[in-house]
């Protein structure tokens, strides 16, 4: 409940002339709530207007993207680049390529995406795009038309010192190299800098692909060992969906000494009681890119169920959402706490309902945000493009050891904050505000901009 009078006014404006947009305000609440425990110290702040400007994006772009597909039938997708907030950095933040885009969606994760960027230390500032294209089924012909197309309108937009996308759900290498090959032939200039998670051999990072799912673990084990005195060790796991960041963070798990039971894609789940093995999972994903049905086919022991909400009746100690927002309802996280879990990591973004992260905490579960959790995917493209900028290429090793170090620090930050707050250990009252400061400090002194 937000009980500020000053954030209840700005909420019920906000409600008011965003009526449609149940995702963003949904965000919207979920940070202002955390904000009650810094906004009385700070009247300057309501002066300022200051969290109206905070939650009213600098720019809304919006655009057609009309491709061809390959029968010669013409199809006519939206584009959308939100740039949310610029006060620290450029803007920065992954576009989404689903049939479930639309404003509020990518409104709520630009919203996000500043506290998230905020939180790595990195200069970055927030934002985020997208499209309602569904690349599932389309051959690489199509994606790469639909991609030269979205980016023939994007380019104008971005730039390394104005908005820097990257990857994000349906986004992955294949498409962000569509979508840089159609910048850097419009604008006639190698700026590497301009989006992020490129291929390897074109300006990439060693150790991007791996650094959200990497990085969810990494903060993790942070939790686990100085809020729970624990560790993976022989924990079973079970990570949803089955796409860029779970890979990642099932292998660094595995890594860590747990065993990963279960994991999903949008039609179902596989359960596999030895311990998912992901060399096939990697080769369905990655390399056939089929449904994630064809794992209990090919290994013994496993199992497929249709639905993928109930991979939360999974016995498990440790959950981890890395599919989609809202993925876990109330009734998912009660049936994992029935059962024992002692965790929840958010690896996706906003993947717990409000009525499940109250469950959460209610039972005093390990709890942490995405925004906190999964900000590794990002703070590696921040350190691409350091990479790009001083035009060398550093190991696989030296990026993971970064990724370590700015995992730990946010965890810090984040368990420093909750301590001032007076609620030690709280991650998600933690993040929102020490996210929020930083940004705070910035605008404020900017002026009214
Ligand atoms: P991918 O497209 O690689 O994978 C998404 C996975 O989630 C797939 O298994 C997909 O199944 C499943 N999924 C997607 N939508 C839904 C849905 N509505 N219900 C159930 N399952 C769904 O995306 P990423 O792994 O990159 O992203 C996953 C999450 O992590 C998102 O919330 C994203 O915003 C967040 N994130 C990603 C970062 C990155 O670096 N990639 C960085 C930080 C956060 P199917 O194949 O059937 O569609």
């Amino acid at each position: 409940m937000i009980q500020n009078e000053y954030l209840q006014r700005v909420y019920a404006d906000l409600e008011k002339r965003n009526p449609n947009e149940p995702e963003f305000l949904q965000a919207v609440t979920e940070v202002f709530e955390s904000l009650q425990y810094v906004v009385d110290k700070h009247p300057e702040w309501e002066e300022a207007a200051l969290l109206e400007r905070f939650t009213e994006p600098e720019r809304v772009i919006e655009f057609r993207v009309p491709w061809v597909d390959d029968n010669g039938k013409v199809h006519v997708n939206r584009g959308y680049r939100v740039q949310f907030n610029s006060a620290i950095g450029p803007y920065k933040g992954g576009l989404r390529f689903h049939p479930s885009v639309n404003l509020s969606v990518i409104k709520f994760l630009g919203f996000e995406q500043i506290l998230k960027n905020s939180l790595t230390t990195l200069p970055m500032g927030g934002g985020k795009g997208g499209s309602d294209f569904d690349p599932k089924g389309k051959s690489d012909a199509e994606v790469m038309r639909f991609c030269q197309s979205f980016m023939t309108e994007l380019y104008r937009h971005i730039g390394q010192f104005t908005d820097t996308p990257a990857g994000d759900i349906g986004v992955g290498g294949r498409e962000v190299a569509y979508m840089f090959g159609q910048y850097k032939k419009i604008v006639d200039r190698f700026e590497g800098g301009v989006i992020t998670g490129k291929g390897l051999t074109f300006g990439g990072s060693l150790a991007r692909t791996e650094a959200t799912g990497f990085g969810v673990c990494y903060f993790a084990n942070e939790v686990l060992k100085n809020i729970g005195h624990d560790s993976f060790e022989g924990k079973k796991v079970v990570v949803s969906g089955s796409g860029n960041v779970a890979q990642f963070c099932a292998k660094k798990c595995t890594e860590m000494g747990a065993t990963v039971i279960a994991m999903s894609d949008s039609a179902g789940y596989i359960y596999d009681p030895n311990g998912v093995n992901l060399d096939v999972l990697f080769d369905i994903k990655q390399k056939r890119r089929a449904r994630i049905k064809v794992y209990a086919d090919e290994v013994p022991g496993s199992e497929y169920h249709e639905g993928c909400k109930n991979i939360w009746n999974t016995v498990c100690d440790i959950a981890i959402p890395c599919a989609s927002q809202n993925e876990m309802d109330e009734e998912g996280a009660k049936t994992l706490i029935k059962n024992g879990a002692i965790a929840v990591f958010e690896g996706a973004n906003m993947p717990l309902t409000p009525g499940a992260i109250a469950a959460v905490q209610e039972a005093n579960l390990m709890y942490s945000p995405g925004k906190a959790s999964n900000a590794g995917g990002v703070a590696t493209s921040g350190l691409e493009m350091s990479q790009n900028s001083i035009r060398m290429n550093w190991t696989f090793e030296e990026v993971d050891e970064k990724l370590e170090k700015i995992m730990k620090d946010i965890f810090k930050a984040c368990y420093d904050a909750s301590v001032e707050c007076g609620r030690p250990g709280d991650m998600m009252l933690g993040a929102n505000v020490a996210g929020f400061l930083k940004v705070a400090n910035a605008m404020m002194a900017q002026g009214i901009v």
